[in-house]
């Protein structure tokens, strides 16, 4: 390919509306270009990676069983009714009407689709296992798409769903599966580490992310160097808290105490009350399908929305407002408590199990209990995890101290069950004659948020680094001359047919533009393989070749093509 014949529009200044590098290198080196929030063309380059990650993709999913088949993007919400997901993902489904004002909705994922097939179609044990999937685009109304391709609201996925006679077998299917992604990742010279992870809105019962560690991803991964359990901060547990909750025989009596202005945890653990965050129970109060709930944590502790979501099995869960709260309690946050609280559901975070001498609020502004026990004083409905583990607390396999890193969500493996084939009636004929849900698997690959992790691990401050595997073009031939017919310019096209003959994806920048504006940009775009070709290195019968990132080396002319089939046969 020629430069002149591509279009790679590349930008010396930052646009604007771009936080972290990887979007900025994306919009920078010409690979895509925004339409509007959360929407992008892809332009040529763009393109070229991104089908070099699909090939990824579909050579492993082919490789592990999977059969490719493709699915419509546009889909009705009666199936969506059966799963009961036209609630519960109500949030992120984009509706739509056609002439005739009936609804229809864009997929965010396709489970409901290809359940229904599998419905229609097996029938049998000897029909499986099944395992589907496909490249497609998917539509989320995601409430702060941001960081370009990271979170979109038009993106492409490869999604996989396996369909087994029983648990067992769904077992296997889920770990060729996740063995496929470790593959995958690694292939796409992405460090992505598998995390076990919540389960969420869609029902499953086991699952894990595969997390590329960035102090720009919007994940926090818990995992520990002693025994490598890692998990998403969403589902992560330790050993506990690093100082253990009091639980001395409760003697003295519940005392209520005056606490004027005190409305923190801070304040009451300050002079004059000093009374250590440990021994406070914090009571936060929300609303569960629009019922009020009571939330009790210890008050050093910090709520895990996604376990409470778990734990209620309803996404729809919001913090009560002051006024909901005046109206259950009579009182404000800050002096709330559960001590005497009959009428409402209280879950209470295990932590807290056979707490002694701890302090909460009376129910009464400016009131205080203290010398509270969990057992005599409080009457908890429901015990359960949903505190947030911290940095430095011990595993709760080994002991070792846990650490806590930012990641990006590339992948998510499920293992479903059966939900899905029940409300959808997959059901099949097992070797007895009697009729089985299918158990079902999820796979899901963000495709184009890949493309983009590969970029954020992987640049320096002049642009990309691209390993050879998703490059959008491996080799840059760059001729600092471009007189046509000139000794210069006859040798760069000479390599370029010789390389594109031996199936190298090689670019040369034809343009008549001055060296340092070439360097530049194939420093920017992130060649792997750049071969400068000179006049003063040609008369001592040398090319130059760079590695992007590597040094400049003088190579004979008539060994470059070998060196830099080397360098690709060593890359594989
Ligand atoms: P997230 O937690 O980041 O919103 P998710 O858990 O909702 O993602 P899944 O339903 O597991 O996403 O989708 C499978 C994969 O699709 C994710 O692992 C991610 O790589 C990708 N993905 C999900 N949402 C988006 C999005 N809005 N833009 C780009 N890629 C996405
Ligand atoms: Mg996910």
């Amino acid at each position: 390919m020629l430069w002149t014949h591509t279009f790679i529009p590349t930008l010396k200044e930052t646009p604007a509306e771009a936080e972290i590098a990887s979007h900025k290198l994306l919009l920078r080196a010409g690979l895509i270009r925004k339409l509007t929030g959360g929407l992008y063309t892809f332009l040529p380059l763009g393109v070229r990676a991104l089908r070099k990650v699909e090939k990824i993709v579909r050579e492993e999913m082919n490789r592990a069983g999977a059969l490719e088949v493709l699915m419509p993007a546009l889909q009705p919400p009666e199936i969506w009714e059966k799963s009961g997901r036209l609630v519960t993902a109500s949030d992120v489904l984009f509706k739509l009407r056609d002439r005739a004002k009936k609804e229809w909705l864009l997929g965010p994922t396709h489970e409901e689709v290809i359940t229904t097939l599998v419905a229609g179609e097996i029938n049998s044990y000897r029909q499986l296992p099944r395992n589907f999937y496909q490249i497609q685009t998917k539509f989320r109304d995601e409430i702060r798409p941001r960081f370009g391709l990271m979170r979109a609201k038009e993106f492409i996925m490869k999604d996989a769903y396996s369909f087994d006679a029983t648990d067992e077998l769904a077992q296997v299917s889920y770990q060729k599966m996740y063995d496929a992604y470790t593959r995958i990742f690694a292939r796409c010279g992405l460090k992505a580490l598998p995390v076990e992870a919540d389960t969420g809105v869609m029902g499953g019962k086991f699952s894990h992310e595969f997390m590329v560690p960035a102090e720009t991803g919007e994940n926090e991964v818990v995992y520990c160097d002693g025994c490598r359990y890692a998990a998403n901060l969403e589902k992560a547990v330790s050993a506990g808290p690093a100082v253990a909750t009091s639980t001395a025989p409760a003697t003295a009596e519940l005392e209520k105490f005056p606490t004027p202005g005190v409305v923190t945890i801070d304040a009451l653990a300050a002079a004059p009350y000093l009374v250590p965050a440990e021994r406070q129970i914090k009571t936060l109060v929300y609303l569960a399908d629009s019922k009020l709930v009571l939330i009790l944590l210890r008050g050093d502790d910090q709520l895990n929305e996604a376990k409470l979501v778990a734990t209620l099995g309803t996404p729809h869960v919001r913090p009560a407002s002051a006024e909901e709260i005046f109206g259950a309690l009579s009182a404000h946050p800050g002096s709330l408590g559960a001590v005497g609280v009959t009428t409402l559901p209280v879950y209470a975070d295990t932590v807290l199990t056979n707490a002694t001498e701890m302090t909460t609020g009376a129910n009464e502004d400016g009131f205080h209990f203290r010398n509270v026990s969990a057992a005599r004083d409080l009457k908890v409905t429901h015990w359960a995890d949903f505190r947030s583990v911290k940095v430095g607390e011990a595993c709760a396999k080994c002991g070792q101290p846990l650490k806590i890193q930012r990641a990006i969500e590339v992948g998510h493996v499920f293992k479903l069950g059966t939900k899905y084939s029940e409300k959808l009636s997959a059901y099949f004929l097992d070797e007895n004659g009697k009729q089985q849900p299918a158990v079902m698997g999820c796979y899901g690959i963000g495709v184009t948020r890949t493309m983009q992790a590969v970029i954020e691990q992987s640049h320096d401050k002049d642009g990309v680094i691209w390993p050879i595997s998703v490059a959008p073009y491996t080799v840059c031939l760059t001729p600092l001359s471009v007189t046509p017919g000139g000794p210069v310019m006859a040798l760069a096209e000479k390599l370029h047919a010789e390389l594109e003959a031996a199936g190298v994806d090689v670019i040369l920048d034809d343009r008549d533009e001055r060296p340092g504006v070439k360097f530049k940009d194939s420093e920017l775009v992130g060649f792997p393989i750049r071969v400068g070709i000179g006049e003063k290195s040609l008369a001592k019968g040398e090319v130059e070749l760079k590695t992007r990132g590597g040094q400049l080396v003088p190579v004979p002319v008539g060994e470059i093509v070998a060196r830099v089939m080397g360098l690709i046969a060593a890359a594989q």
